[in-house]
């Protein structure tokens, strides 16, 4: 099957080829061998200017053709296709790796499109003794014309098996450059002619040399400007490591030294999030920016999602053709061509790395590998500002109730006091469960757990998002409200109080409540600084649990809660009816 498919194209190189062939063979009689050495000289410019071609990523331009036109011009046709056929062999085989029947190829079809325009010249009535006369314009524009038309089919139709699911994308490249490349060196050809027959060779040696220096210079051009694209990328990359910029400055970065080393329409970094459980889009570069920012990938669905799960790169050179991604939405339903790397650490894809251009073919293989490394940097980056993050957390949290931990709560509260715009007013709560001990040593240590952790919520869903809410000690809690005063602070810390001694808890066989007695203290009346009001706080707390527990005490204003009766642990039923 496969041989069958591949017949086709093997029969048309080979055609190609082999007509080249013949025509080399049948014009050897015609070479003109009193001039050997000036065709050999020639045929060197042609194998250098060749060899230096400067490539381009989409196409390359030499001056071989100068060489050719002029070889016509001075040789006529029997010289041109002789010194076309071995500086196209012996100038890519020396420049390029590759295999031995491309280069055979292109050598051929060369050889057949100026067999091919010299037909069209002679029809045309091309002169053949005074190729250079002024009534020979007309027959030499069609020779060259045909030479490029020829040439171009020719290469297209060998693109073609390789290319079948866009050939036109190459082709239009090759075009553009080739168009070029014959604009600068069919008048160059025609100068070399010139001055080869009124100066010599020397004169043709002196023209061409500066060049095929320019051809040299232009070629290490080239080659240094995308080498040092890809640097750069990689070196702001890697600055954002330094630590001076955050995980979203870097991903930007990434995207923006992105487009340095590829032209791309849309640009986009996934990142797991561990709550959702998906990949989420957080940097997109594009016109489509607003909607692409809440894309999202599941692991394992389709294209996207399979690369994140498995952790490969990939490259699509036309979504509409491929199978992989073929009548999927999204992303490469408005993107023809895609290029995917995964952010990959030792044990996890953190994310995935995502460009998509309109046109077919926009990435190719040394893409993959320039951004690997990019990739690579950012995925270090981000997996460093995860871990930061984490622990900074971890840091500022108390892990049973989720709230902050004391170190936290008193750098907050010295803040406050230390900032220019210290609030005019501001409340501190300091509460304590009741007989917490108990609970302790009659239902066990888990329930004493479930207790705080409940007393935790309670203070959160209250007074959190007032202020700063922590567990202060192993059963204290406080609260730090900047800006309010005394009323609302009382009114808070008795909804704590309310909201605890409601909430009945299940531990294990037992249902039982607890409940809390708080401490208030106010800034400016009861205190000045951050110690000061701490201290008044407790003090106030200490008042609470001395008149009875389940209660509310201000430091100034004494009882808030209306209480008489002395509180204690509620038990309020057995489910299995066994004794505290
Ligand atoms: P009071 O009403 O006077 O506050 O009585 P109390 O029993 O709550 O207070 P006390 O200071 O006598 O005992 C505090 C208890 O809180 C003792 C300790 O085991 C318990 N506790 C402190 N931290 C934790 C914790 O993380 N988990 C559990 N289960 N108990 C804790
Ligand atoms: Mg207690």
């Amino acid at each position: 099957m496969k041989l069958a498919r591949r017949l086709p194209v093997v029969i048309y190189r080979w055609t190609v080829i082999f007509l080249a062939l013949w025509f080399v063979s049948y014009l050897l009689p015609m070479l003109d061998l009193d001039i050997t050495g000036h065709m050999f000289f020639l045929l060197t410019l042609g194998i250098v200017a060749e060899w230096f071609a400067v490539s381009f990523p989409q196409g390359q331009l030499a001056a071989t053709f100068s060489v050719i036109f002029a070889s016509y011009l001075i040789f006529g046709s029997a010289g041109a296709v002789w010194i076309t056929a071995w500086s196209c062999l012996m100038g890519q085989a020396l420049a390029r790796s590759n295999s031995l029947p491309t280069v055979l190829f292109n050598a051929s079809q060369y050889v057949v499109a100026i067999a091919g325009a010299d037909f069209l010249y002679m029809y045309l009535g091309g002169s053949l003794a005074e190729r250079l006369a002024w009534g020979n314009i007309f027959p030499l524009i069609v020779f060259v014309l045909a030479c490029f038309v020829i040439n171009q089919v020719l290469i297209y139709l060998y693109l073609l098996p390789d290319r079948k699911n866009n050939p036109l994308v190459f082709w239009r490249d090759a075009l553009r450059w080739d168009s070029i490349t014959y604009l600068l060196t069919a008048p160059l050809g025609a100068l070399m002619a010139v001055i080869y027959h009124n100066v010599g060779l020397w004169g043709v040696l002196l023209l061409f040399l500066p060049v095929l220096v320019m051809q040299f210079v232009m070629r290490l051009y080239v080659h240094l400007e995308l080498a040092n694209r890809e640097l750069r990328a990689l070196y702001e990359v890697s600055k954002g490591l330094e630590g001076k910029l955050d995980q979203d400055s870097i991903l930007e970065v990434v995207l923006a030294e992105a487009r340095r080393v590829v032209r791309y329409h849309t640009g986009i970094i996934y990142l797991w999030s561990e709550d959702k459980g998906r990949y989420e889009a957080q940097a997109v570069s594009g016109p489509y920016k607003r909607q692409l920012e809440k894309s999202i990938i599941i692991p394992g669905q389709e294209f996207l999602g399979c690369l994140a799960q498995s952790g490969e790169r990939a490259i699509v050179c036309d979504s509409k053709r491929d199978p992989r991604v073929q009548g999927q939405p999204g992303f490469t339903q408005v993107h023809k061509s895609v290029l995917v790397i995964p952010l990959l650490t030792e044990k996890e894809v953190l994310g995935l790395f995502v460009l998509g251009d309109k046109r077919c073919f926009a990435f190719q293989t040394s893409h993959l590998h320039v951004f690997t490394g990019i990739v690579g940097q950012a995925a270090v980056a981000v997996a460093n500002a995860r871990l930061n993050k984490r622990l900074e957390i971890n840091a500022t949290t108390d892990a049973l109730t989720g709230l902050h931990n004391r170190s936290y709560f008193m750098e907050c509260l010295e803040r406050v006091f230390n900032e220019e715009n210290l609030p005019s007013q501001m409340a501190l709560i300091i509460l304590d469960i009741d007989d917490l001990s108990k609970v302790n040593h009659n239902y066990g240590h888990d329930a004493g757990d479930a207790a705080i952790s409940m007393v935790g919520r309670a203070v959160f869903s209250v007074a959190g998002y007032r202020g700063v809410a922590a567990r202060f000690d192993g059963e204290q809690f406080s609260v730090l409200l900047p800006g309010v005063g005394e009323v609302l602070a009382a009114e808070l810390a008795e909804g704590i109080r309310r909201s605890v001694s409601s909430t009945i808890l299940e531990t294990g066989d037992y249902r039982c409540s607890v409940c809390v007695s708080c401490g208030l203290a106010c800034y400016p009346q009861d205190a000045g600084d951050a110690h000061g009001l701490l201290r008044r706080a407790d003090q106030a707390l200490k008042r609470a649990k001395e008149n009875g527990r389940d209660r509310t005490e201000g430091y100034s204003c004494k009882d808030l809660s209306g209480k008489e009766k002395q509180a204690d642990v509620s038990f309020l039923s057995r489910k299995k009816g066994m004794g505290v």
